[in-house]
């Protein structure tokens, strides 16, 4: 659980977070919009204080539950292959932590975020408020997406599924991109799905990461 006491932002932190940033741009991370939303957003807020001296190495963290706060790269490099513009509509999948959706809103995106872990969906609702970020976050199941919104612009997936969900296709505008880590096991391959008709889907792979397994809702 995070603690709201800590959030302070010193010249520590501060330092840390621009090595940080260079770092995820000799990684590929060419786009300067996103690495100025790694500045505004300190990732240390999301974090337990006891990670506090690590949260700007690029590790992954509990973050209660039995889950983690993504890479930052992993972040950076799924946000990028989003192709982002102001005012999109954007549907995440496992708000988690609220990381990644701070970054989102950060980048004038219209979020909405589901996740299926109750206290992770409670403590994200402090922090974008804290923020004064004004994504829809939504407890459920991702799987089913949310159709009320729909269609999106653009999908992201931050946890590893088994398979494209077809409700989060359909839910994707023509023309829309998703981004899905998918695979069974331990690893999946990002993909950047473009939905190019009603009917038809162009998939590119952008190599293997490690995600947490996407699982259908817990009543947690
Ligand atoms: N974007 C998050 C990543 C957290 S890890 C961050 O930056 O912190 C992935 C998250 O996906 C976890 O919080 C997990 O509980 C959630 N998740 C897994 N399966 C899900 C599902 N079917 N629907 C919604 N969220 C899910």
């Amino acid at each position: 659980m995070i603690s709201m006491e800590h959030l302070k932002d010193t010249f520590k932190h501060k330092g840390k977070r621009r090595q940080l940033i260079e770092e995820l741009a000799e990684m590929g991370i060419q786009d300067t919009k996103i690495l100025d939303a790694f500045n505004a957003v300190p990732r240390h807020f999301f974090l337990d204080l006891a990670f506090d001296e690590q949260a700007y190495t690029n590790m992954a963290f509990q973050i209660g539950s039995g889950q983690t706060i993504s890479h930052p790269f992993t972040v950076a490099f799924q946000t990028q292959l989003l192709e982002l513009e102001k005012g999109m509509k954007v549907l995440e999948i496992g708000t988690g932590s609220g990381f990644q959706t701070c970054i989102l809103c950060q980048l004038g995106a219209r979020v909405y975020s589901i996740e299926r872990h109750q206290p992770l969906h409670r403590s994200a609702r402090r922090i974008l408020d804290f923020f004064k970020f004004n994504a829809s976050l939504f407890f459920g199941d991702g799987y089913k997406g949310n159709k009320v919104y729909a269609p999106y612009d653009r999908i992201l997936v931050t946890c590893g599924a088994p398979d494209i969900p077809q409700e989060l296709l359909q839910q994707l505008k023509v023309g829309g991109l998703m981004i899905i880590p998918v695979g069974e096991g331990a690893e999946q391959k990002m993909l950047k799905i473009q939905k190019t008709s009603e009917e038809a889907i162009q998939i590119t792979e952008f190599g293997t990461f490690k995600f947490v397994p996407m699982l259908e809702r817990t009543v947690k």
